[in-house]
């Protein structure tokens, strides 16, 4: 016995129907997009939640410098970033919420230095 997919009513008549109705069908593809954007949004929440706790273990003094590598091993994603910050010789400082980064390349190696965010940023 087939049900429909949205409601789990019974299905009569043709072998082929998904649905009962086309209500149920539309609501089925309207849940399905919803999904789809919760699903983004968490998993860019969760990014930014890592990103943030990274940087905050790695920066307790305030300023620090790790390599960009170590970061990436954790889980970092620089991609993700909820701010910036442009210095006065113009370099950009991406930010996870308070704590921030910039790329930097340091006898071949490249590394990031971790900053806290500043009132006169603002
Ligand atoms: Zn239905």
């Amino acid at each position: 016995m087939k049900v429909c997919l949205y409601c789990d009513e019974k299905l009569e008549g043709r072998t082929d129907k998904v649905f009962c109705n086309p209500s149920c069908k539309s609501a089925h593809h309207y849940k399905l997009s919803q999904d789809k954007e919760a699903n983004l949004y968490n998993r860019i929440d969760n990014q930014l939640k890592l990103n943030r706790r990274i940087l905050k273990n790695f920066n307790k003094s305030g300023k620090a410098t790790v390599r960009k590598e170590i970061l990436l091993n954790e889980g970092f994603n620089p991609k993700y970033f909820t701010n910036y910050w442009k210095n006065s010789k113009n370099e950009v400082y991406l930010f996870c919420y308070e704590f921030g980064f910039i790329e930097r390349k340091e006898n071949n190696r490249v590394k990031y230095v971790l900053i806290h965010w500043q009132e006169y940023m603002k």
